[in-house]
């Protein structure tokens, strides 16, 4: 167990006081913010050498802010907290996000940080998934200010993203959808408190006459080291009609944008059959969500 390691737990009070924590420890500093993959990285023996324990929580990070350019979410915004705002509750166009955050248990919801869960770069956590779909972009703060980095180009690799050693997150954006947008995420775990076999997530945006406008379709949760961009299925939505043949069609194409992995919780050939269908009832959920967001106008 690397954690004997650590000979230091800070708790600043303002972002400055951890970006001189992260220049003065480096690699052998870690960020804890709601604390529960502290363990789970530990177990994985990614905790080698760390020294000091820098807890955000008294960052007043905790804030969400809404305008007309999208939402605004405070890195250490919890997911309770997420499923108590009424954007995420009511609209469709956030359903992606709502059915990520009921995945993890409640006791994990109470603590867990969309800013850790996105940092962790876990391939088998939920929100990366959904975030993506929804265009999400990271604020990255370091020494020189503040930057925006897409989820796309956050995610390096198994455990890995892109912050430099001197920063940190300090929130996420999600940039507002058109009218006529939805969303919808879909999950499939071997019991209710594991981890994602695959998880997928889409965002459409529809036009006056039913056609599709815009699609994003991601599919994570162990089908590569980062959640992926199913590219070949979104060109086959651009354009086209809603139909349950189209469905069946985008599921299939998935599947050609995929080189899944193979591990203890399955094979690359389960996942890649089981991306094929949950693209196809993460599809219909979308759409179905917002014809009912429509019939309630
Ligand atoms: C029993 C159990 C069940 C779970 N089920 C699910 C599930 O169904 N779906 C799911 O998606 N997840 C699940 N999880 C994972 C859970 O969502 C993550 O542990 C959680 O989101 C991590 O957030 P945290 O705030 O606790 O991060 P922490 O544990 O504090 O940190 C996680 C990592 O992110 C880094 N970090 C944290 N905040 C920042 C920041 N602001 N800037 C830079 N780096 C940062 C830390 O250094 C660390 O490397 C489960 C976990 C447990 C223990």
């Amino acid at each position: 167990m690397s954690l004997t390691s650590v000979k230091e737990y800070f708790t600043p009070g303002g972002k400055q006081e951890v970006l001189e924590l992260l220049e003065k420890y480096g690699d052998s500093a870690l960020i804890v913010a709601g604390g529960s993959f502290v363990h789970g990285l530990d177990a994985r023996d990614l905790l080698f050498g760390i020294e000091a324990l820098i807890d955000i929580r008294n960052l007043a990070l905790n804030e969400v802010s809404s305008d007309s350019a999208g939402l605004s979410l405070g890195a250490t915004v919890t997911f309770s907290e997420l499923q108590q705002l009424n954007e995420i509750q009511s609209s469709a166009a956030f359903g992606a996000l709502r059915d990520a955050l009921k995945c993890p248990p409640v006791q994990i919801r109470n603590v867990a940080t969309i800013g850790g869960n996105i940092a962790a770069a876990c391939p088998y956590f939920d929100l990366p998934t959904a975030v993506m779909s929804l265009g999400g972009v990271v604020q990255a703060q370091g020494p020189a200010g503040s930057r925006e980095i897409g989820l796309q180009e956050f995610f390096a690799g198994l455990f890995q993203n892109t912050l430099e050693t001197n920063e940190f997150v300090s929130g996420i954006f999600i940039p507002a959808l058109p009218a006529r947008s939805s969303s919808a995420f879909i999950k499939l775990e071997t019991n209710a408190n594991d981890l994602a076999i695959v998880n997928v997530a889409v965002q459409l945006t529809l036009d006056e006459s039913g056609s599709c406008q815009e699609a994003r379709l991601v599919v994570g949760g162990g089908v590569a080291e980062t959640p992926v961009r199913a590219i070949a299925s979104e060109n086959l939505l651009r354009g086209r009609k809603m139909t349950d043949e189209l469905f069946k069609q985008a599921g299939a194409a998935v599947q050609s944008d995929l080189e899944p992995i193979s591990d203890h919780r399955a094979s690359a050939a389960y996942r890649s059959a089981t991306a094929k269908v949950l693209t196809e009832r993460a599809l219909r959920r979308a759409v179905a969500r917002l014809d009912q967001a429509q019939a309630s106008i």
